[in-house]
């Protein structure tokens, strides 16, 4: 088939969004909703589906929890924004366009690249091929089908980090009748202040989640994982969290990326290599005064706002201004009964204050909840979307401005 091009007329300044997950419909709803008097600007969204992943929820979709059916076209419903649903294939950053589905393609002028992250199973010989993961509502609807029909087994959660945590009780707590071995390198919670990762691994251990830790994971095969130390554990079943990648489309086009395969930005969200290109959320190497930004929702919803703003006041004639990002919490479910709030500094170390139980529970699921309500709001008000920590004196990257 022969490949269609879409273009904008000369005066037509087209930026290209390309994601909706957290980050990219942060910017797709702000931009639009900046921009929705301008007839010189056109704003298009490319997603793989038209039903937005509630990406940190995945763990209840890998235990067969229904959740909400969230619309991305409906929520982009009177922004003036367009949504293109399919595959990025390629991007060519000479020629300014991107490939989807590899039979068309769009021309932009700026871009923002906000593809995500998925589980990196390249990590461990055999994770590819044997083992489940959450990098989609596809891969966990694959894990959830698998456990329903378990009536009894092992389940081996590799990984002990906290989607790790999250997947290991939840599957504990929604089939009490499989074993579930959750192993990785560290103590889970150990990131966290001490009481916070005690109270952690205790609801670990009364869920019957047994822990394995210094653990590490040399293959993953049909029916068992082989650790290094030479063990092998009968499997049932294995979800690998360890570690995510990035799409190989920022390399392959020649953008600056990390080892990660993440886009390298400036203080402003912009490639350091291609400045008509944004990068945001998981798919973002993002320089901060602490170091470089990982990949959490609750900072990269900022950046995906945060490159709208720059762009906006780049479409007007100003210079986009540094992001600036501070961590404040990290909540952790623990099953749907039970969770652990850890209250963090800027740089994301751990503060004294947690909240544990009912509370924390009811706090997670505001935060998990949130989302999309915000981006409903800001499409009448940008600005009630622009609010977020900026981390003080932490946060500031010497030579920004
Ligand atoms: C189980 C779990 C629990 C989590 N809990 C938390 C939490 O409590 N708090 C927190 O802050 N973070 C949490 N996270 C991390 C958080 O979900 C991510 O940091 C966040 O989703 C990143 O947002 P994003 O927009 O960069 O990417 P994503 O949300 O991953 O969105 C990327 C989008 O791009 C699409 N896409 C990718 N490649 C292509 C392509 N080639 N063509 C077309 N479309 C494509 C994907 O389908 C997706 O819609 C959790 C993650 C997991 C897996």
């Amino acid at each position: 088939m022969s490949a269609r091009q879409e273009t904008g007329t000369a005066t037509t300044h087209h930026v290209v969004i390309l994601g909706a997950g957290y980050a990219g419909l942060a910017t797709a709803v702000q931009l639009a909703a900046r921009t929705k008097r301008r007839e010189d600007v056109r704003v298009t969204l490319v997603n793989a589906q038209e039903r937005f992943t509630e990406r940190m929820r995945l763990h209840m979709t890998a235990t067969g929890q229904r959740l909400a059916e969230l619309s991305i076209p409906q929520l982009l419903e009177g922004t003036g924004a367009q949504f293109v649903r399919g595959w990025v294939t390629a991007v060519d950053a000479g020629a300014r366009t991107v490939r989807i589905d590899d039979e068309r393609e769009l021309r932009y002028d700026t871009l923002v690249y906000g593809l995500g992250g998925i589980a990196d199973t390249a990590a461990v010989p055999g994770a590819e091929d044997h083992a489940y993961t959450l990098s989609s509502a596809q891969d966990a609807e694959l894990l959830a089908d698998r456990l329903a029909r378990l009536d009894s087994g092992t389940v081996v959660v590799a990984g002990t980090g906290l989607t790790g945590v999250e997947a290991a009780a939840e599957i504990a707590e929604r089939h009490p009748r499989l074993r579930v071995v959750l192993l990785g390198r560290q103590e889970p919670g150990a990131a966290m202040n001490p009481k916070a990762g005690a109270y952690l691994r205790a609801a670990l251990d009364r869920l019957g989640v047994r822990v394995r830790t210094g653990a590490e994971l040399a293959e993953v095969l049909p029916g068992a994982v082989r650790l290094a130390s030479g063990e092998s554990i009968a499997a049932d079943a294995v979800l690998w969290t360890g570690g995510t990648r990035t799409s190989p489309l920022a390399a392959a086009a020649g953008l600056t990326v990390d080892d990660r395969g993440r886009v390298v930005t400036d203080a402003t969200l912009r490639s350091v290599s291609h400045p008509e290109v944004y990068a945001i959320g998981d798919a973002a190497a993002v320089p901060q005064g602490y170091g470089v930004m990982h990949g959490t929702c609750q900072g990269g919803m900022p950046t995906g706002v945060h490159a709208a703003l720059s762009i906006d006041r780049m479409l007007r004639g100003r210079r986009p201004r540094p992001f600036r990002f501070g961590y404040y919490h990290t909540p952790v479910s623990l099953g749907r009964g039970d969770a652990v709030v850890q209250f963090t500094r800027p740089d994301d170390s751990p503060r004294q204050i947690c909240l544990t139980g009912r509370v924390a529970v009811r706090y997670k699921e505001t935060v998990t909840a949130s989302p999309w309500p915000t981006y409903g709001r800001m499409k009448k008000m940008p600005a009630s979307g622009a609010l977020w920590p900026r981390g003080g004196r932490a946060t500031r990257v010497r030579g920004a401005r």
